[in-house]
């Protein structure tokens, strides 16, 4: 067990220390005491402060409804009607692009059972799916989530989409932007580490054309 005063001690020493001083004072703490403060902080820095990753860990009680390896789904803590449920993938991605294929997937086909099954439980007349990227977007916590909300007749939820003018050019212009945007984003293989981050797939090394030429050169100048 660490004892976390004495430890509390030493880390306050080694702030006093000169910087340079610093990376070797790892020395003064043991194993187990560098294990303590990794857990804390987090391997990445800011995972283990998120609130959904440590529901997905069993660390936060939440109304679990559904769950596998990969997805958890949980009743809102503040829902906006009764069995307004949140999806989520148990791995940390802040915002929907970051998603690897395979696990987007496997989050809308829980998005697609759950709607139907919160929508029986509660025997809804609608529901709405609702996912937001960004703050600016309404969202609250960022790791992704979709909403499965449940719709009654005349209750207070209210989207607010009020349409803007846009002219035919405009439209044009954006459309032919999105469309190459999304043809280069579906044939780009982009693997994603376990944080999201996209890691650039390495690209096959041709081999030059030449290299017939090369060999026929190189037996070449064998024969004398
Ligand atoms: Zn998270």
């Amino acid at each position: 067990m660490v004892n976390v005063k004495e430890l509390q001690k030493k880390l306050q020493e080694i702030a006093k220390m000169p910087r340079e001083e610093q990376a070797k004072a790892a020395d003064m703490l043991t194993e187990e005491e560098i294990e303590f403060i990794q857990k804390q902080q987090g391997a990445s820095g800011e995972k283990p402060q998120c609130i959904f990753c440590k529901i997905a860990a069993h660390e936060i009680p939440a109304k679990v409804v559904y769950e596998d390896d990969f997805i958890m789904a949980f009743l809102d803590i503040n829902p906006v009607n009764p069995g307004h449920t949140l999806v989520i993938p148990k791995e940390h991605y802040e915002v929907l692009p970051q998603v690897p294929p395979d696990r987007a997937a496997l989050i809308m086909n829980t998005v697609r059972i759950l709607s139907g099954a919160v929508f029986e439980a509660v025997d809804a007349q609608g529901a709405t799916i609702m996912q937001n990227n960004g703050a600016v977007a309404g969202q609250a916590v960022p790791h992704v989530h979709f909403h499965v909300i449940p719709r009654f007749e005349g209750d207070k939820v209210k989207i607010d989409m009020k349409p803007i003018k846009l002219e035919e050019k405009q439209f044009e212009e954006i459309q032919k932007k999105i469309i190459e945007k999304a043809r280069t984003k579906a044939e780009k293989k982009v693997v994603y580490d376990i944080s999201g981050k996209p890691i650039e797939e390495k690209k096959e090394e041709k081999k030059p054309e030449s290299t017939k030429k090369e060999k026929l050169i190189k037996i070449k100048s064998r024969i004398p």
